[in-house]
């Protein structure tokens, strides 16, 4: 995927000056295609051996998490519940009762910009765009009363989820892939890896250091410049997300329609082109970057300093606010 392929090629070129010195034996490397998406590992071992053996159980986490929350298998977890949603609530693992309530969390505090309940949009903007098609106002109208994250009961004792309404759709679509890059992490900690990073497309959790003792470093995309990077985040033992509109769009009739819907209108957010978030959970900070890309800094601003978290904006006039202590490149 473009943007990992240059945050990474950032985080090396920066990291030691050239790719060769950086991937010397004990820094180990592997990219996999997971959750939809291209999955990077890398960790400092000791040999190539336990890194590569540790990075293989980071990979099969993920793919764990994935066979629970994908929204496209037929067997998952998430499927599951939507096949049951107003009939009844499912058994569910704690891991889908973890990531539920954290959704559920920014669900509240972004006042719903950000909302899982979103599945029924999300399906009705794909199978449009895939046609060429951009819904009509009465085909979203249609849809809207199915979203409502007040509408899903989560019942940690009995770990079960429901959702209240007939066709209401879950979709973890915003906020799994912080979560699985947190969950990766602490796998490649119980395989006595310290120092690594998982990057899942633009959900990246930084652990310890580089094999120099120095932080990793991160470069966060310019969303409209290829080869530009807003900022290089110097990070250790902290995750950051990126939600853009830059990588997931469709062109119809000239104009852009991209992938975060904003749940009051229907349809893809307007005014924002990137935003990027960092702070100590994948868990927390993933659905808040997809919150915050709809809300905006004048409303999302506060919630980033509540949450305790870092952030770098960009409107659509190519304007950057971040929070102090966040250095801008011009
Ligand atoms: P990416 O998947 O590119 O990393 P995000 O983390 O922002 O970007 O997630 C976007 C995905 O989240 C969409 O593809 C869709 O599945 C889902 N989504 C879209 N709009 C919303 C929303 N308002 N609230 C929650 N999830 C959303
Ligand atoms: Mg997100």
């Amino acid at each position: 995927m473009k943007r990992i392929s240059l945050l990474l090629a950032a985080l090396f070129l920066s990291a030691a000056g050239c790719v060769q010195q950086e991937l010397s034996p004990k820094t180990v490397q592997k990219t996999e295609s997971i959750m939809g998406t291209e999955v990077t590992v890398t960790v400092v071992a000791r040999t190539a051996g336990e890194g590569e053996a540790a990075i293989d159980a980071a990979m099969t986490e993920i793919k764990r998490l994935d066979a629970m929350m994908s929204l496209y298998k037929d067997d998952s977890e998430i499927t599951g519940v939507n096949l049951a949603a107003g009939k009844r609530p499912v058994r569910v693992s704690p891991e889908m009762i973890e990531v539920a309530a954290e959704a559920e969390k920014i669900a509240r505090l972004s006042n719903g910009a950000f909302d899982v309940t979103i599945g029924p949009l999300v399906v009705l903007w794909q199978m449009g765009l895939k046609e060429g098609k951009v819904p009509t106002d009465e085909e979203i109208k249609r849809i809207l009363p199915r979203v409502g994250y007040w509408n899903i009961v989560i019942d940690k004792k009995a770990s079960t989820l429901f959702l209240k309404k007939p066709d209401m759709i879950m979709d973890f679509g915003g906020c799994a892939k912080g979560y699985a890059a947190d969950k990766a992490a602490e796998v490649l900690r119980k395989q006595g890896i310290r120092n690594g990073i998982v990057a899942i497309a633009g959900d990246i959790r930084a652990m310890g250091r580089r094999e120099d003792g120095r932080p990793w470093r991160i470069g966060v995309q310019h969303p409209r410049k290829e080869n530009k990077t807003l900022t290089v985040l110097e990070l250790s033992d902290k995750s950051v997300s990126t939600s853009g509109d830059y990588e997931r769009f469709r062109i119809v009739k000239k104009k852009r329609y991209h992938h975060i819907l904003d749940p009051r209108t229907g349809k893809p957010s307007q005014g924002m082109e990137s935003v990027t978030v960092i702070g100590d959970r994948g868990a927390v900070i993933d659905p808040l970057t997809t919150a915050l890309f709809i809300l905006g800094p004048g409303k999302g601003m506060k919630m980033v300093k509540d949450l305790g978290c870092d952030a770098i904006f960009v409107d659509d006039r190519g304007r950057v606010a971040a929070t102090e202590g966040i250095k801008i490149d011009r």
